[in-house]
């Protein structure tokens, strides 16, 4: 493995994403008082890369970790984080859930039988954990409804719950004067409410939301920083796919 913290702009860093146990990227936000990061990542080991990275590059550990959406891959990690975790109201509804499962290979297979789990999930989770008994599910810190800013000095992070074709409980994350929206996983299809597809209204409410901002960029949950045109381009190309 030789994942290394990439630098975006001069204010912010991403860990990029990793396929093999699906870790999505991590992002790193410095303001002038403190730092935040978006996602929590999916192990120990995983937070422990990505501190590592930000020690290597002598940027001081993030003070708030700022969850997407509750999906195991982004979450997992909270427990080892420095600082403060910050999460949805509808994440939080989630992550009490998830917080009561139990980890054996026999309450991991009822859940998928029952459908409360998916596939691959279940084969990533299994994937990052030698030891399931290992996995420890926390909520967030702080709550917030609605939406919530950040004021890190030099820069404004502004947090707020959205619907997404991805989930429910998404969370967007605005650095206004980077001209840069964290989107997390938002732009992929529902595969916990919607058998891995796209509703075409909550495509096409994304889509407009999308079109709305001043974003140059939209950073993605797995594929990295896009363009505003590239990113509103693909999902006009994935709403002209789905049928009525
Ligand atoms: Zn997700």
């Amino acid at each position: 493995m030789n994942t290394k913290l990439i630098n975006f702009s001069k204010c912010i860093w991403y860990l990029p994403s990793e396929e093999r146990t699906d870790r999505p990227c991590l992002y790193y936000v410095k303001g002038d008082r403190f730092s935040i990061a978006i996602d929590a990542g999916n192990s120990k080991a995983h937070v422990d890369l990505f501190y590592e990275e930000l020690n290597k590059n002598n940027l001081p550990l993030p003070e708030f970790t700022i969850i997407t959406h509750w999906h195991w891959d982004h979450t997992f990690g909270m427990v080892y984080t420095n600082g403060k975790t910050v999460t949805g109201e509808k994440t939080h509804k989630h992550l009490i859930n998830v917080s009561q499962w139990e980890w054996t290979s026999e309450a991991m297979k009822k859940r998928l039988e029952k459908g409360e789990d998916i596939y691959f999930c279940d084969t990533c989770i299994k994937e990052e954990y030698q030891n399931l008994s290992d996995i420890t599910v926390v909520t967030g810190d702080i709550v917030v409804k609605g939406e919530m800013s950040f004021f890190l000095g030099g820069l404004t992070c502004r947090l707020f719950e959205m619907d997404s074709p991805h989930c429910r409980d998404s969370v967007f994350i605005e650095v206004k004067e980077e001209k840069v929206i964290f989107l997390g996983d938002a732009d992929g299809e529902d595969y916990y409410d919607n058998n891995g597809t796209y509703d075409k209204e909550r495509v096409r409410t994304f889509l407009n939301y999308l079109k709305s901002t001043k974003a140059a960029y939209f950073m993605l949950g797995h594929d990295g920083p896009t363009t505003y045109n590239n990113e509103i381009e693909y999902m006009e190309q994935e709403l002209s796919k789905i049928k009525e």
